[in-house]
């Protein structure tokens, strides 16, 4: 098992040097090169096989023996210590809940084992990894805490201005140590093209060891796989629909990944925010980059979805094949309250705005196909998003260590959509 780029002009790498290198230099994404099936004893008895298990042999082909197998076990168990639980909220729906990690998102999974794994890597190299990672909302929080005092490795952050909750900024911007964070004037879409030009600038990575905390990072991309298969884990009868909140496309394409290695699912559905480029992409065929738009789910608001290449990559572009497989809608801020305030008062489940998407997209995909049930992602904690309150007028119970946090003061650095500024200040890192 090699990586090669989605772009085919860099060169084929280690599952180890995909790690520390984060994007190859033609500015793809780092791929697989085969899609390992799992055996029959592995997916039929998931039942009874431990979260830790299960992370191991998902991951294990991936890893391509870079990692031993002792210390890839210890990075899962560390990595997936705390629970997954699939909830019934209607009777055809359930919620895999993946807020109960330590920033209140999914994206504490990708995180911690990526930041093991740079650990594992670093391990009696004296040189220092700047990690540099581009955040909507969430990744920048789950980095934070993930990468927090492992040695050797620099974390920088760039978030856009004004542009993510409360909680999630201090979640970003209060650890300090190793860990600095960048406020651009700009939205996602800027702070994620200046940092991969970042990862692309030849002249900065002959000096500074760079390497990506994104999803296009395979470390952070990957594990991701652990979700669904914990889902089927507690899931009984037919293959169930999976609908995912979607950004940048990582989650959903780590889905389908699992999928093709033999996780049984009857279709996924791409839950999208007014950010519809994926949406449109399946009506018209055409894909259109655009700005992206603020919206209530704002970890979602992405123009240019920097993972759908991997779907690409994994099913296929016969178009036919990719709508067999995956459908995606556009939901509006005024429906993702509305279904917020409905779940609330008929089934007394709190939503945040992200899994308000994935039930919404999910109840209208089960309307036309009564006979299926099915599975939305639940991304985020609600507490973590004010407009929880402002929507239902309550935002549920607020767990532990959010009242530590706002005793905690912001630090952060403001920079302007300018790469010259960010390369000075990727120089003094060194
Ligand atoms: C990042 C994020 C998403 C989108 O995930 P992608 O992998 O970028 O598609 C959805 N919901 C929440 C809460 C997130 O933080």
């Amino acid at each position: 098992m090699h990586y090669f780029s989605t772009n085919r002009t860099s060169p084929h790498v280690s599952f180890r040097d995909a790690v520390l290198t984060g994007q190859p230099a033609d500015r793809g994404l780092y791929f697989p090169s085969e899609i390992p099936t799992h055996s029959v004893a592995f997916l039929g008895h998931l039942a009874g096989k431990s979260k830790e298990d299960i992370a191991f042999e998902t991951i294990r082909p991936f890893v391509a023996g870079d990692i031993d197998d002792r210390s890839l076990f210890e990075i899962c168990s560390e990595t997936v210590d705390f629970d997954f639980p699939l909830i019934g909220v209607t009777e055809s729906i359930w919620a895999l809940e993946l807020f109960h990690g330590p920033t209140l998102a999914f994206k504490d999974v990708g995180a911690r084992f990526m930041s093991r794994c740079l650990g594992y890597f670093s391990r009696g190299r004296n040189e220092k990894t700047v990690v540099i990672v581009a955040t909507s909302g969430d990744t920048g929080g789950a980095v934070a805490a993930g990468f927090h005092g492992v040695e050797n490795v620099e974390v920088v952050i760039l978030y856009p201005r004004g542009k993510v909750s409360k909680i999630q900024e201090l979640q970003l911007t209060t650890l300090g140590g190793n860990v600095t964070t960048l406020e651009l004037q700009g939205d996602f879409d800027d702070c994620q093209a200046l940092a991969k030009t970042a990862l692309a600038d030849v002249d900065l990575n002959s000096r500074v060891h760079l390497t990506s905390a994104n999803s296009i990072n395979v470390a952070r991309w990957l594990p991701q796989q652990f979700y669904y298969f914990y889902a089927l884990q507690q899931w009984e009868g037919s293959p169930p629909v999976f609908s995912v909140p979607s950004g940048n496309f990582g989650n959903i394409a780590s889905g389908i990944l699992a999928h093709t290695t033999g996780l049984p699912a009857s279709k996924f559905i791409a839950a999208c925010n007014a950010n519809d480029v994926v949406p449109r992409f399946l009506r018209t065929e055409h894909y259109e980059p655009r700005d992206s738009i603020a919206t209530l789910s704002n970890a979602m608001d992405v123009g240019n979805p920097s993972n759908f290449v991997r779907i690409l990559e994994i099913l296929g572009s016969d178009f036919v094949d990719l709508k067999e497989k995956l459908e995606a809608v556009s939901v509006s801020d005024e429906t993702t309250a509305e279904t917020m305030r409905h779940v609330y008062e008929q089934y007394d489940y709190i939503l945040d705005p992200h899994g308000a998407v994935g039930f919404r997209a999910l109840a209208d995909h089960l309307r036309e196909h009564p006979d299926q049930r099915g599975i939305f992602l639940e991304t985020a904690h609600p507490v973590k998003f004010d407009s929880v309150v402002e929507i239902l007028g309550t935002q549920g119970s607020v767990p532990g260590g959010i009242a530590e946090l706002y005793k905690k003061e912001k630090i952060s650095i403001e920079i302007p959509n300018d790469y010259s500024r960010l390369k000075e200040f990727l120089f003094s890192k060194i």
